[in-house]
């Protein structure tokens, strides 16, 4: 890696005719920040009838055992039999953290989350990852946000200086030690994700040994500490499949809070072609021509990543279209 700019999107993107969308990025609510601290304006919040409530146990999504419907606050609508997050009205929420959200993209109506003390009967925790891809947009954007500040609160109860408690601030977006004030704030994990193509723009993509056969994917791997995210692609890539990379694009993003990444993909420009799989992370890569793709994604011989991943966005942009088969 020389340190050779890449393209700016929107030249990336003019290369490609055309351009899958990312799910779970494009939609937001409005997590009105400012109103975090304001008491006055969290308790009309909290006792408007149309705010609603999400309801977790740590980082897991309570659902309810029997029917699985949405529950009585039904803000949004879920098919009835399927795990669906759990809205109720402020007057039904279980006691617990209070987390503010922010506020629907469409209605302004509030939107709260509440880290349940116990999990009450009839419910159970589901992870989010089993029913995400049928979530809407909308929903999923404010469920995204809750389940990655619920891990967090999960896993940090104690402040990593003095091994304090930490109590939880700014409507759940901070925790602050009682012993000795240090202010611990959510974390997220950069990770990069990558189409690497050739000069016959032929495109590598790489297999875990424990995933089923055939199935395949974009590399991908933790941003470093001190490391940028055009060296972390360029690392990632030789380290995995031995592969030089040269000119790094960026691509887009998508928050993928398993427990707290935030995917950033690139395109990526090889150097060389000549493949050496580390055999830990990697098994097996391959370069794929798009005829070679079309042709074993319809004989089902080649399983590419589901349509809910950046993974497959970068794939289809590159490929030009959508593709058939998924995990
Ligand atoms: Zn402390």
């Amino acid at each position: 890696m020389t340190g050779t700019p890449g393209l700016d999107r929107a030249d990336l993107l003019s290369q490609y005719s055309h351009q899958a969308p990312i799910a779970l990025s494009p939609h937001a609510h409005n997590r009105v920040a400012l109103h975090r601290t304001d008491e006055a304006w969290l308790d009309r919040a909290w006792a408007d009838p149309a705010t609603r409530v999400l309801l977790l146990d740590g980082g897991r999504l309570l659902v309810r055992d029997a029917g699985g419907t949405n529950g009585a606050g039904d803000a949004f609508d879920g098919d009835a039999g399927e795990p669906a997050p759990t809205w109720v009205t402020p007057s039904e929420a279980p006691t617990g953290t209070r987390i503010l959200l922010g506020e629907d993209a469409e209605t302004d109506a509030v939107r709260f989350a509440v880290l349940v003390d116990e999990v009450p009967a009839g419910m159970r925790g589901e992870i989010l990852r089993t029913f995400v891809q049928d979530l809407g947009a909308d929903e999923a954007a404010l469920v995204l946000h809750a389940v990655a500040l619920g891990e967090w609160h999960r896993a940090n109860r104690h402040c990593p200086r003095c091994g304090g408690r930490l109590e939880v601030r700014e409507s759940g977006h901070l925790r602050v030690c009682v012993d000795c004030g240090r202010q611990q704030f959510p974390r997220t994990d950069p990770a990069v994700i990558m189409v690497v193509t050739d000069d016959e723009d032929r495109c590598l993509l790489g297999r875990q040994a424990r995933w089923p056969e055939g199935r395949y994917s974009t590399l991908a791997g933790f941003v470093e500490p001190g490391e940028s995210l055009e060296h972390a692609v360029a690392r990632e890539v030789e380290e995995e499949v031995g592969v030089e990379v040269g000119e790094v694009s960026y691509f887009g993003n998508q928050p993928w809070p398993f427990p707290a990444s935030l995917m950033i993909g690139f395109f990526a420009r090889a150097r060389t072609t000549e493949i050496s799989v580390d055999g830990a992370e990697i098994s097996d890569a391959r370069w794929f021509t798009r005829e070679e793709m079309r042709a074993e994604a319809e004989a089902g011989t080649l399983i590419l990543p589901g349509g809910i991943s950046i993974s497959r966005s970068l794939v289809e942009t590159w490929y030009g279209g959508p593709l058939p088969g998924q995990w």
